[in-house]
């Protein structure tokens, strides 16, 4: 196992709750997000000075580029559309509207362009969250329930393998993934995190099939085999609350990399300045791209 420090910050927004990166392979964007904070930041590698912050709320919280144009995302009560040109924003499916302690979080599309997302207590109760499918028809279906912090998804490059995290567990499970249903069956447990810092927060997955893992209150992003739940590497992170990642640029080789300040007391904001910006690191590993919303 190798630790590399290599890590550049990006954008020092010093977002309270940076999450959600996504490359956009059509406009060579990456969007993320602050949940707490309301925003998507959409920004330019090639051109960082027209890097935008658009604020969208309540508690926007994940996205994905839209084959029809524009994004859809997920805010506290369910999946919308948004047209980053006139900025309009559209319900396409109502979830947990009467949850009104629930919030959206973690979320992504599937291979075939579902959009999946789960939900969590705002006031940290366990096990009232849920995992979420919606179609390309809008309709949405509930995949798991009992969920604490429902946070990392990634599918293998079959698309048959599903990858999850929710993050009390401080486990990664896979299931079986009917990608002509939507529907998860023979749950296993396939990382147990262990004596690693922190806990499982945000998850990508790259070329090779290998899960990259964001450690929150761990200082790091890992790299784990999922088929033998052996650990392959570390990234240090100049911030503690490391909450996701993502695979980026136009060679996909540029792992991005999502922090956040909340809950940090002013002596820890002062050891770790940079808390709540994106980092990157280049590495000599590609991603996948990620998938868009069909409907
Ligand atoms: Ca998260």
């Amino acid at each position: 196992m190798s630790t590399s420090t290599n890590v550049v910050l990006v954008c020092d927004a010093k977002a309270s709750l940076g999450e959600g990166p996504v490359w956009n392979e059509a406009t060579n964007q990456l969007y993320w997000l602050d949940i707490l904070g309301h925003r998507l930041h959409i920004h330019l590698p090639e051109q960082p000075q027209d890097d935008e912050m658009i604020t969208i709320e309540p508690y926007i919280s994940s996205l994905a580029p839209r084959q029809s144009g524009g994004i859809v995302l997920t805010l506290q009560d369910g999946f919308y559309s948004y047209n980053l040109v006139n900025k309009e924003l559209t319900l396409l499916a109502e979830v947990e509207a009467s949850l009104t302690d629930n919030r959206f979080n973690d979320g992504k599309c599937d291979p075939r362009g579902r959009y999946l997302a789960g939900s969590m207590s705002l006031s940290n109760q366990q096990a009232k969250g849920s995992l979420y499918s919606m179609n390309s028809a809008h309709h949405t279906e509930t995949l798991l329930t009992d969920v604490s912090i429902s946070n990392g998804l990634a599918w293998s490059a079959e698309g048959n393998t599903m990858y999850f995290i929710d993050t009390p567990t401080r486990k990664v499970v896979a299931f079986d993934y009917n990608l002509d249903t939507g529907h998860i069956s023979s749950r296993r447990v396939v990382v147990e995190i262990g004596d690693q810092p922190g806990s499982p927060d945000g998850m990508t997955i790259d070329a090779e099939g290998m899960l990259w893992v964001a450690h929150w209150g761990g200082w790091c992003v890992t790299r784990w085999n999922p088929h033998n739940g052996q650990l392959l590497q570390s990234i240090a992170v100049p911030a503690s609350q490391v909450t996701s990642c993502a695979f980026g640029g136009t060679e996909l080789d540029t792992l991005y990399i999502t922090t956040a300040r909340v809950g940090l007391s002013e002596e820890e904001l002062i050891k770790q300045p940079n808390a709540g910006g994106l980092f990157s690191i280049k590495l000599g590993i590609k991603g996948t791209p990620s998938s868009m919303f069909v409907g």
